[in-house]
């Protein structure tokens, strides 16, 4: 039994509560993954999503269950907003804009790895969860709406300040055109994989032993992940961690068949422990497809939408 629930405290209602319940005690999972909640400093009584996941992780834990809490690590709508926030930039040179609900933050940007490591540290002490699930763990990149333009030549991001001054100390040479960049883009591409695996060890040493740490990867071919996010399963997976890569075929609108593609390219090389699939169903057909993975990964993460009504 490997299949783990994800549950988001954003669509909270009573009924979904009621049916939390019920899975739990059930024991048709091993554990529940919380996303979904604000995150506020630890003595701000005002928040109830932060009430609701005291209640819901302890009762998970009472009932024997794992615990997983899921962080949105460089997507943050309130450190966009603020005033002196400095967006990711493209190759173009123009700084990112917002058409969505998605609002990047850059790896390289000291405010955003600030805010995350604070975060990471009032998670883990206030709840002390089995897994922390690291979502947007990477350059920016609008997966859930755009799709990669193998055409680019270039990432499509960061080349923010941060990211130049970052990578010109590390080469030792200044740089300051995209015409530089062009010419370096081996260089570059090597240091985007390097800075993210830096920010995961530094994230591993500060959780210790404590948590096992799960990355998220958007739903590209495995080859294509470096050049467009920075994240190189191989390496991570060596590292000891654990990669997820996120399946949502009813948001990228795909055929269940999709998924079998996508895992597919991870059965080359990597174990398959360290794999734990994220998939979205919307319906009890799906949820039975699904399973059939169940004993092929070390874990899979399931975002339950399936109508309360349709519940049996
Ligand atoms: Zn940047």
């Amino acid at each position: 039994m490997t299949m783990y629930l994800h549950y988001n405290l954003d669509q909270h209602i009573f009924e979904s509560e009621l049916y939390l319940n019920s899975f739990i005690k059930s024991s048709e999972y091993k554990g529940v993954f919380f996303s979904g909640f604000h995150f506020t400093e630890p003595k701000s009584k005002k928040d109830k999503t932060a009430v609701r996941l005291n209640h819901l992780i302890k009762y998970v834990k009472d009932h024997g269950q794992r615990t997983g809490i899921i962080l949105d690590c460089f997507q943050n709508k309130q450190i966009y907003s603020s005033d002196d926030f400095n967006a990711p930039v493209a190759y173009t040179g123009a700084a990112y804009n917002p058409k969505s609900n998605y609002y990047p933050v850059c790896p390289n940007n000291p405010v955003g790895i600030q805010e995350l490591l604070s975060k990471i540290d009032t998670f883990t002490k206030q709840y002390s969860p089995d897994y922390l699930y690291l979502d947007h763990f990477q350059f920016p990149f609008n997966w859930k709406e755009e799709d990669l333009d193998i055409q680019d030549k270039n990432p499509q991001f960061c080349y923010c300040p941060f990211c130049i001054t970052e990578f010109s100390s590390v080469v030792g040479e200044i740089v300051n055109s995209p015409k530089q960049i062009d010419e370096m883009m081996p260089e570059w591409l090597e240091w985007r994989t390097d800075a993210i695996l830096n920010l995961l060890f530094t994230i591993k040493e500060y959780v210790a032993n404590k948590t096992q740490l799960i990355i998220g990867l958007p739903p590209l071919a495995v080859i294509d992940l470096p050049f467009s996010t920075g994240l190189l399963p191989y390496s991570i997976v060596d590292e000891g961690l654990i990669v997820s890569p996120l399946l949502y075929h009813n948001t990228k609108q795909k055929k269940l068949l999709w998924i079998e593609d996508v895992l597919d390219q991870y059965r080359i090389d990597l174990n398959l422990r360290k794999v734990w699939p994220f998939f979205e169903v919307k319906n009890q057909h799906e949820l039975d497809f699904l399973k059939r993975f169940e004993n092929q990964y070390g874990g899979l993460i399931i975002s339950n939408q399936i109508p309360i009504n349709q519940i049996h």
